[in-house]
């Protein structure tokens, strides 16, 4: 068999280590670049040397002796910062895995893109920061981007025979996460703890925060607006607290497609990562008969104002939909450690975009200015909102 060449970006997080479980199943199949991680070395030297990669990348700086270290006597080439991390995804390389988290994954993402190859896109923050630049990026270079999250995956997989100017409709189902029965009142003081316990997904913590506000879906929305332009008007949300149904396509003449599964990462990874091609895998199976029966309810956007925030943030359009991003990581940040409490995450992105609004993004560099303001001003007012 022809090998095949893949970079992981991300490695040692929940969306990299399943894309590595993948590959492990098929291992002479692949020839594994470059995995990257941000701080965890330890993880970083183990995969990099079960999987012979070329090289690893600590986006860290303070963490290059210890890979250095790590990896001493082998030869895997060690290396660090952030300009290493874009140097590595512009290696030439058959496939990439974009699985960083947060707006940090742009620079590489991009510099993939621009290679012009295959591009597995989980990192929702990027295209969410900056939809326009990497759609045109893409376009421009020749690149192939496969939708990784769920439902875009799933969209994907349902536009195959069918065009998006057929299309009446998208449908992106929400599991509503672990609060979608919870009153305003009973959310008011949940912890870390109960927020990161998806019902039914096992992601990284900052996802799982996402879902339980419901913001992951904005930002989903958002992103499905770039991955599959039809207008924002045809884009729907529907809560479908099983997770069986990724999300729906309805065509003009009323036919709708839905793409089903367990909730099980493996699968939407499995299908980018053999595309066009299937893969065989140990996922399991779906069992309709035990599951019983999909249940189905319209989102509720007063207990979950994110989403409109987003609606609101790509009707606005220029830099809304990257303020939007930055001060929800800032915001989700805090939650986790503890200094701000559940629903001040989305109150604190409402003010954030209601109190900012800078010119229009042209390119990476204005992108990031926004990105860095947005994440001041978002510290600075939760250090306020604790005197
Ligand atoms: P994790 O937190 O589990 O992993 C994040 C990965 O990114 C780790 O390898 C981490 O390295 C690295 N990383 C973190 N911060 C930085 C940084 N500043 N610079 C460079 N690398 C960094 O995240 P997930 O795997 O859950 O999510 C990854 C992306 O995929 C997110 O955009 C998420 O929204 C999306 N996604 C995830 C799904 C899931 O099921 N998990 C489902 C759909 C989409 P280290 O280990 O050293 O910290
Ligand atoms: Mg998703």
């Amino acid at each position: 068999v022809a090998t095949r060449t893949v970079s992981i970006f991300g490695a040692t997080g929940s969306v990299g280590t399943s894309t590595l479980d993948l590959i492990r199943l098929d291992r002479d199949k692949y020839h594994v670049v470059a995995l990257t991680a941000h701080s965890n070395a330890a993880a970083l030297a183990d995969l990099a040397m079960e999987f012979d990669a070329d090289i690893a990348v600590i986006s860290d700086p303070e963490q290059y002796d210890v890979l250095k270290a790590l990896l001493a006597g082998s030869n895997i080439q060690a290396a660090a910062g952030p300009d290493q991390l874009v140097a590595a995804a512009a290696l030439d390389v058959d496939w990439t895995m974009a699985a960083i988290v947060g707006c940090a994954g742009l620079p590489p993402t991009l510099a993939a893109l621009k290679g012009g190859k295959t591009v597995a896109l989980a990192n929702k923050e990027a295209l969410v920061s900056a939809g326009a630049l990497m759609m045109a990026q893409a376009k421009e270079a020749g690149a192939t981007l496969l939708p990784v999250d769920s439902e875009h995956n799933a969209i994907f997989q349902c536009l195959q025979g069918g065009r998006i100017d057929q299309v009446r409709k998208i449908t992106l189902t929400a599991s509503g996460g672990p609060f979608r029965s919870w009153s305003k009142e009973q959310m008011a003081s949940v912890t870390p703890e109960q927020a990161v316990a998806h019902p039914n997904w096992d992601m990284g913590a900052k996802i799982s925060v996402d879902s339980a506000t419901m913001m992951n879906k904005g930002l989903e929305l958002i992103e499905a607006h770039h991955l599959f332009p039809v207008g924002l008007d045809k884009i729907d949300i529907l809560v479908h607290p099983q997770s069986v149904i990724h999300s729906m396509v309805e065509y003009h003449d009323c036919s709708t497609l839905a793409q089903l599964g367990s909730p099980d990462m493996r699968i939407p990874i499995a299908s980018a990562l053999a595309w066009p091609e299937r893969m065989d895998t140990d996922c399991t199976p779906l069992d309709l008969a035990k599951i019983g029966r999909l249940d189905f309810e319209a989102p509720d956007v007063d207990r979950f104002p994110a989403i409109k925030l987003a609606r609101e943030a790509i009707e606005a359009g220029g830099a809304v939909p990257a303020i939007l991003n930055a001060a929800n990581e800032i915001a989700v940040a805090a939650f986790l450690k503890g200094s701000v409490q559940f629903l001040e995450i989305t109150e604190i992105v409402s003010r954030i975009v209601d109190s900012y609004s800078p010119g229009e993004p042209n390119d990476l560099a204005d992108i990031f200015a926004i990105d860095k303001e947005t994440r001041d001003r978002a510290v600075a007012m939760i250090e306020d909102v604790k005197v």
